[in-house]
């Protein structure tokens, strides 16, 4: 980062006037909280006591077998409460909150599982929470609104513009710039306005920490490459943050590529994209040549966003780390490899990651390692998997 939350030509702050305010007092906020011992003390004996940290690292053994070439290894991410990596940021921004003195939640939320985290650590916090959600989605991920519902949180359904998860942005938005002097907003990513990107980076760094050690400990080295997929890009984020001094070891990103980058139903704003402001950041963006915001498509919902974090942006362009595409029928087979190789079922986000692995493994030399991070389970995605079989009648 170069200064003021700034990567390169992307990051900042693109919000109303009313929202600077707030944003520096939450900058200085955090800022003072990563110094205190004591609120990094409190936030890893959570994570330990809570969410159930470290999580293992695992070797995939008869997959690596099967494809040969380089050993795939899982960071086990889909083993923690509630059953991905977005608990680690929403109890590093519940935190905050508290310390801040605000009394209430807000989020947005497209599949829902962000809201799912947040309702969790609003109710482990006995903070009232509102979770904003397209109304299109609300119809989608019934499973997830149910989930916030029983957490005691409040769905607001959003009905205006197409009614996913941008919406659902500016709406979580608006409600703070009304309420922010005793509501949070917790985002999701390490998108929105500096501070959130550096912040939300930071509270998942753990994931790439904790794998920085876990594999000398277990391999006698680190990975040739670490992998994750981008939604938004806070689980690549944190799994990056451990190696970016490590030169030697590849980061790779993965996008979600739908039905095709040729075909325009995607969610691959790296590679699909170009440079525009929104949620507050400059970044890399989905959009039409007049600069609308153009819907994104992915089997998996959790990719579903126009944008991404501004750092990924940043270590495209400077070559830390690259970005490839993974397709909806890639993932799946990537899905249903690592069920029956491994008893283990995935995300379908993170079964984008698993598929550029299982690409490049046969490619490698033998003793070589591919760290891939499984960002959370799949027990979410069993009717939309269903559905896309039925689909392509497999
Ligand atoms: C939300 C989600 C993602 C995508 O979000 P990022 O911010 O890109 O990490 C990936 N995997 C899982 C399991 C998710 O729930």
């Amino acid at each position: 980062m170069t200064s003021n939350g700034h990567y390169g030509p992307y990051g900042g702050q693109y919000v109303a006037e009313t929202l600077m305010k707030p944003l520096a007092d939450m900058e200085k906020a955090y800022h003072e909280a990563r110094n205190d011992p004591g609120f990094k003390r409190e936030f890893d004996e959570i994570l330990h006591d809570y969410v159930g940290r470290e999580s293992p690292i695992t070797v995939c053994r008869r997959l690596t077998e099967h494809l040969g070439g380089a050993t795939i290894v899982l960071k086990r991410e889909d083993l923690n409460h509630t059953g991905a990596h977005k608990v680690n940021n929403t109890i590093g921004q519940a935190l905050l909150a508290r310390r801040m003195g605000k009394k209430r939640l807000i989020a947005e939320t497209g599949a829902g599982m962000h809201g799912v985290a947040t309702a969790t650590v609003a109710a482990l916090f006995g903070m009232p929470c509102e979770v904003y959600m397209g109304a299109i989605d609300v119809k989608r991920q019934s499973p997830n609104v149910e989930r916030m519902k029983m957490l005691g949180a409040t769905v607001r359904a959003v009905e205006e513009g197409s009614a996913t998860l941008k919406d659902a942005m500016n709406e979580a938005i608006r409600d703070w710039v009304a309420n922010c002097d005793d509501t949070f907003y917790v985002i999701g990513t390490v998108a929105g306005p500096h501070p959130y990107p550096e912040m939300v980076r930071d509270f998942q760094s753990v994931i790439g920490v904790e794998a920085r050690r876990q594999c000398p400990e277990k391999f006698g080295r680190l990975p040739d490459e670490a992998i994750a997929c981008v939604g938004g890009g806070s689980n690549a984020m944190g799994l990056f943050a451990g190696f970016l001094d490590d030169r030697e070891v590849r980061l790779v990103g993965v996008e979600a590529g739908g039905r095709g980058i040729e075909t325009g139903e995607h969610a691959a704003s790296i590679n699909g994209g170009r440079i525009g402001v929104l949620h507050g950041a400059k970044t890399m963006l989905l959009q039409t040549k007049s600069g609308q915001i153009i819907d994104t498509y992915s089997v998996s919902a959790g990719l579903d966003y126009p944008g991404v974090g501004p750092e990924h942006c940043h270590l495209h362009d400077i070559g830390r780390a690259e970005y490839s595409v993974i397709n909806d029928d890639e993932a799946v087979a990537a899905f249903d490899a690592l069920c029956r190789y491994e008893g283990i079922i995935p995300a379908l986000e993170s079964s984008h990651a698993l598929a550029e692995a299982i690409r490049r493994a046969p490619k490698m030399p033998k003793g070589s390692i591919l760290l891939v991070n499984l960002s959370g389970r799949g027990d979410k995605d069993m009717e939309n998997i269903m559905e896309y079989k039925r689909r392509i009648g497999k």
